[in-house]
């Protein structure tokens, strides 16, 4: 079974969240079934790091389309993803990719952005068949991507290279659709009629990727069960619930995993000390270094260590931070903040930063500080608003930090909340700052029961939120298709 994975993200080449580190791992999983092959395509952005990665241009990749009136010209790349022998190719667009270091750049025009995704997504499926890679399944991910699968049933719905491919779309984030004006199609050489539609990519007059990509695929996974079942309400929905709704029998709610081996305290060359769950004494020396590093005033090693690691946006619940700023800062514990995104929040945790006793900030992308910060801390914060999945919680148990969440999507699903048997962190269910703050004053407390404490970290460490059981259902859907 041939298996084309597509994503704007993949780990450790380019990541920005938990998509580069699902397409990163997610296939490291998959090939343990011998009848598997994966290849991977992903934009050669300008931040990957072709020497330290081996990447090589391929010998007469060279590849010129016109869209609309204006020819575009690629190249194609290649390396293994670490520690296996899938190959990872990266489709090289100096005018649309490399010219950005970042993976999201920010303020670009509209029809910029949708034509940079618009001209990877059809350079892939012709590189596939440069390559002769005929696939069984594509498996296209968040919008960026979904724009295959409009291609499909417009372009090649009569090629015969894809006369058998199946295709399954991965929803790991409903709130990015990939919107415009019709006028886009001008430049995609589509065929209007078959795509613009109210059962394809049409959505209230504009052109929606991802609605395209629900109608079309034959398979829709979707990050956590629970997220799954709320997106299907208009809560949730981000005006897709309606279309969602209509197409019930392909939608499948299958949790994330991490990739045990890169995030293990064990192992992990980016922490000072390792550690594990019988030598948890180390754990301090690491948090003694993020105490010293961020200069925090109180640098007690027995006062808790909350961290916080994620995208800045309003996703993630920042706004009970704000709004509960003056009482976070009465509370005995240190809060550590990494993240960069809205310029609204990073000024606030900055401010928060500059002026405050306990709380300490660093704006940025660090990969290696991040590993540092989840083995440094007590507890982790994630009061998000919704979350597909979320994958800061099971890297933060991996590495024995407790997780206060707000439960909702995948944190619900995924987290054991005091005072239930094995639990594994705190929760709160309402959307409100009061009850985030009474969440972290019940870990707190907590903290100091330090034989419950300690029984809730091992629980943690010892959760399995590894790919093995996941990659089976993925599996599943896979034969399930081609059946
Ligand atoms: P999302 O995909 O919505 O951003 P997830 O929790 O699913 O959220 O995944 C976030 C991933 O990105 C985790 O691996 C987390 O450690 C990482 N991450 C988020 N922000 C940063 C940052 N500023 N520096 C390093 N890693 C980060």
């Amino acid at each position: 079974m041939k298996i084309l994975f597509a994503s704007n993200e993949v780990a450790p080449f380019s990541k920005a969240g938990g998509l580069g580190d699902v397409v990163g791992s997610l296939p490291k999983e998959l090939i343990k079934d011998e009848n598997v092959e994966i290849a991977i395509f992903t934009p050669l952005h300008g931040c990957v790091d072709k020497e330290k990665y081996n990447i090589k241009e391929l010998p007469d990749s060279q590849l010129k389309i016109l869209f609309g009136y204006q020819m575009r010209e690629f190249k194609l790349y290649v390396t293994k993803l670490p520690d296996t022998n899938i190959n990872v190719f990266f489709v090289d667009s100096i005018y649309y990719f490399g010219c950005f270091n970042e993976v999201y750049p920010k303020w670009l025009f509209e029809n910029y952005e949708h034509e940079r995704y618009i001209a990877f997504s059809q350079a892939v499926l012709e590189y596939a068949k440069y390559l002769n890679f005929k696939p069984d399944i594509i498996h296209t991910n968040d919008w960026h991507t979904a724009i295959m699968n409009s291609y499909l049933v417009s372009n090649y719905n009569l090629d015969e290279f894809y006369k058998n491919t199946k295709t399954v779309f991965s929803i790991h984030n409903l709130a990015y659709q990939g919107v415009t004006d019709p006028s886009i199609l001008d430049f995609t050489n589509m065929q209007k009629h078959r795509v613009y539609h109210h059962l394809g990519i049409e959505h209230f007059g504009h052109v929606n990727w991802m609605k395209g990509a629900i109608n079309f695929a034959d398979k829709i996974i979707v990050v956590s069960p629970k997220y799954a079942s709320e997106i299907m309400t208009e809560e949730f929905g981000e005006g897709m619930d309606f279309t969602l709704r209509a197409v019930p029998y392909k939608i499948c709610g299958i949790l994330n995993g991490i990739d045990y081996k890169f995030f293990n305290p064990e192992t992990d060359k980016y922490l000072t000390i390792n550690y594990n769950i019988n030598l948890i004494q180390n754990k301090e020396k690491n948090k003694e270094e993020i105490l010293n590093k961020f200069g925090f005033k109180n640098k007690d090693l027995k006062r808790p260590l909350i961290a916080l690691i994620s995208r800045l946006v309003d996703q993630k619940g920042l706004s009970l931070i704000r709004d509960m700023e003056y009482e976070l800062q009465k509370l005995d514990a240190n809060f550590v903040i990494l993240g960069s995104g809205d310029k609204d929040y990073e000024n606030l945790f900055i401010w928060l930063s500059n002026n405050t006793e306990n709380i300490r900030a660093q704006i940025g992308y660090n990969e290696s500080l991040a590993h540092k910060i989840y083995a440094a801390s007590d507890m982790f914060l994630m009061p998000s608003k919704f979350e597909p999945c979320g994958l800061g919680q099971l890297i933060a148990m991996r590495y024995g930090s407790l997780p206060i969440v707000r439960a909702t999507g995948g944190l619900e699903d995924t987290i054991i909340g005091y005072p239930l048997n094995d639990s594994t962190g705190f929760k709160f269910w309402r959307f409100n700052g009061y009850d985030m703050l009474d969440a972290i004053k019940c870990a707190l407390y907590v903290y100091n029961d330090k034989y419950t404490f300690n029984a809730m970290r091992k629980s943690a460490m010892n959760a399995d939120f590894s790919w093995e059981k996941s990659a089976k259902k993925y599996l599943k859907v896979y034969y399930e298709l081609l059946s």
